[in-house]
């Protein structure tokens, strides 16, 4: 994929590209603050997450990855869908609304999974909840200019960079930002709340250079082309990588419960104890689970954790690309952190081609 501005020259000065000092950066998401809810990366003892802010000193906008991916602000891990009373002939009472957001500092790969997730939830069964808020939230994102980790591979999967799917996009030249605008929403809050400038053609020069420089520090990862991952998994049914994979997962879930890109969930009606009153509610819910795909009767038609590997990783190399034409997996490589067990995407993928290469099954 061709990088993102690679060729703007000062003849093809892009009107939208302008230019935001740090310390007007600040300013800009300042003033955001009584407007809009503002949610950002935020530094932990274990990591980052994306929070609400009530403070810019809180933000980080340089940092390496989070444990959860933004996706739970459109999709929480559980939400209250609606509530319910048999009284007065019986109420049902829909959720508080969203309030307008803003989420910075989303990474490409991140980015990538929302687009699917937008497919996923707008197409079929239209789906409020998430549209809902989806709706309601402008995203700011910014360019990753070095690898989060050993366990990225965004480069294999096409998600370095992006050009849609934001509302603004930064990329970071040192003591300001490039600025992308992608959508009216976005120009308007640049316009509404910020100081910025039209970039010079100084600026352009230096945006190129950063942007060329980037390239180099990420390397690929998957010993094939990305365009093959379907194929291989197609031809990967009966693999006996899935015996050996099952007979090490613990069935914990860690790895889709952070995964962009999984979007199962369940849900249950909780009553309370008058009888009278009570929610239905949604949570995610893991493929990787043991009672997952057990139906009426007891029976589990996914009862070995061979298969369940075997589905998840279907889903992510295969399937959902074949019904929503986005690979089902980003390469942000928060699964390969998040496994006690050390079953990851890359070692995965190499491993199933390796075995095609070779023949030995
Ligand atoms: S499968 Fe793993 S690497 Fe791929 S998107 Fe999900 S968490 Fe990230
Ligand atoms: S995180 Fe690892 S051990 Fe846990 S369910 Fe996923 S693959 Fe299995």
């Amino acid at each position: 994929m061709a990088p993102l501005y690679y060729s703007i020259t000062t003849e093809e000065q892009n009107v939208s590209l302008t230019i935001l000092s740090k310390s007007a950066f600040q300013e800009f998401v300042a003033r955001l603050l009584p407007h809009y809810r503002v949610v950002g990366p935020v530094p932990h003892d274990i990591g980052y997450s994306f929070e609400e802010i009530q403070d810019v000193t809180e933000l980080r906008m340089e940092y390496p990855t989070t444990i959860l991916p933004p996706k739970k602000w459109f999709l929480p891990p559980k939400e209250t869908l609606f509530k319910f009373t048999r009284k007065n002939g019986g109420v049902i009472q829909d959720p508080p609304e969203t309030p307008p957001t803003v989420i910075l500092g989303v990474h490409t790969c991140d980015l990538h999974a929302i687009q699917l997730l937008d497919t996923v939830f707008s197409s079929g069964q239209y789906d409020v909840h998430y549209m809902g808020r989806r709706k309601k939230t402008l995203i700011i994102s910014i360019e990753c200019l070095s690898p989060c980790d050993e366990h990225s591979f965004c480069k294999d999967m096409g998600t370095l960079t992006a050009d849609e799917g934001y509302d603004l996009h930064l990329t970071d030249l040192g003591d300001s930002y490039a600025i992308d605008v992608g959508t009216q929403a976005g120009a308007d809050l640049l316009q509404n709340y910020s100081s910025s400038s039209v970039a010079t053609k100084e600026e352009i020069q230096k945006l190129n250079a950063v942007i060329n420089a980037k390239w180099p520090k990420f390397s690929y990862r998957l010993d094939f082309d990305v365009s093959e991952l379907s194929s291989i998994m197609e031809l990967s049914m009966k693999s006996p990588l899935w015996e050996e994979l099952g007979n090490r997962c613990l069935a914990c879930a860690s790895c889709t419960n952070v995964c962009p890109t999984c979007f199962c969930f369940d849900v249950k009606d909780e009553v309370e104890l008058d009888l009278v009153t009570g929610q239905r509610v949604r949570n995610w819910d893991s493929c990787q689970l043991d009672d997952f795909a057990t139906v009426a009767g007891g029976h589990n038609f996914r009862a070995s954790r061979a298969l369940r590997q075997r589905h998840r990783f279907m889903r992510k190399g295969k399937y959902i690309l074949d019904a929503h034409k986005h690979l089902g997996c980003v390469g942000c490589g928060r699964c390969a952190r998040a496994c006690l067990v050390n079953i990851t995407p890359v070692s995965t993928f190499n491993e199933l081609y390796r075995q095609q290469e070779t023949g030995s099954h």
